[in-house]
């Protein structure tokens, strides 16, 4: 989910709610954002692939330590003043318990914004690594985007506060439904595939894509490892199949052989960190020049990574 949005969820509801420190609220909702910074050490340290965007700050331990430290900067009597300068508005940010659970506040709302797009997040981090997501969002919602700006954009002009208030009632009424069209959208989708279940095929995923109306859906064969790839329109019910994928192919050697060179690859950094960020992948495993060729395949298409990798193993 954007920036703009993130501001804004916790500013309306403290707004509503009567707080004061509505403003707290907000900038939390924005502060674990500010983690685009940790990729700069994300390159000096690779092996710690949590030290990224959408990384380490987006889980509900270190989300905490990050907004204590946002707030507190930005709670600095020269930082407000610069702000508030460069903004053009006085505000008077405050650096208390109340405010830090405010902020934090804040945090819980972005979180759980971005759990609903499709990235995922490591929410139980530094207890586990995995990456929780809803799957109804895709990652940047450009109309969501628009809209936020358009009310930040208002709520930051001098108007009378009535028009403010409808503002923000319409941009809430217009997120619920735009999120209940997806919701909708992406039952309807898994419904559609209901039919074409058979023999091991015996489960569907849905992921959403730019488009809230077109789906990619996977069939899944858990016992065989085997996977279907469409993309469905929910307009014209049409279902395009994308291709077939096997969890495992090996090609020109043993298969006993071609598991112990697959573990030997797991343990490479960019390994791990391919498959940190895939739901699905697909290895094949081909034996050439005295050395296996590994590549690591994920079908639904990366974001943060490509949609492959390679590697040699010997
Ligand atoms: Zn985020």
């Amino acid at each position: 989910m954007d920036l703009f949005t993130h501001f804004l969820i916790p500013y309306i509801i403290l707004f509503f709610a009567g707080s004061k420190n509505k403003l707290e609220g907000a900038f939390g909702g924005i502060s674990i954002d500010f983690d685009v910074l940790l990729v700069f050490a994300g390159f000096l340290f690779p092996e710690i692939f949590i030290l990224t965007h959408r990384g380490i700050t987006h889980s509900f331990i270190f989300g905490f330590l990050s907004v204590l430290i946002f707030l507190y900067i930005l709670t600095r009597k020269q930082i407000q003043e610069f702000v508030g300068k460069i903004i053009k508005r006085d505000f008077n940010l405050k650096f208390t318990w109340k405010t830090v659970l405010l902020a934090y506040f804040g945090v819980i709302i972005h979180l759980f914004l971005d759990y609903l797009t499709t990235g995922g997040l490591p929410i139980l981090y530094p207890f586990t690594m995995e990456r929780f997501s809803a799957h109804l969002y895709y990652y940047i919602d450009g109309v969501t985007t628009l809209i936020s700006l358009t009310l930040l954009v208002i709520l930051y002009l001098k108007i009378n506060l009535k028009f403010k208030k409808i503002a923000m009632i319409i941009f809430v009424v217009m997120l619920i439904s735009s999120g209940a069209i997806r919701g909708y959208e992406k039952v309807n989708a898994f419904n559609a595939f209901e039919d074409d279940l058979e023999g091991d095929f015996s489960q569907i995923s849905t992921y959403p894509t730019p488009n809230m109306f077109v789906w990619d859906t996977v069939i899944i064969d858990p016992k065989n490892d085997r996977y279907r790839l469409y993309e469905y329109n929910g307009i014209t019910n049409e279902k395009l199949f994308q291709g077939a994928y096997e969890g495992l192919t090996v090609e020109n050697g043993s298969y006993s052989s071609a598991l112990s060179a697959i573990k030997k690859a797991n343990q490479i950094t960019e390994v791990q960190r391919f498959m940190w960020y895939t739901d699905y992948i697909c290895i094949n495993a081909k034996f050439e020049n005295n050395q296996w060729k590994i590549t690591y395949l994920n079908f639904l298409g990366g974001h943060y990574t490509n949609n492959n990798l390679t590697v040699y193993v010997n």
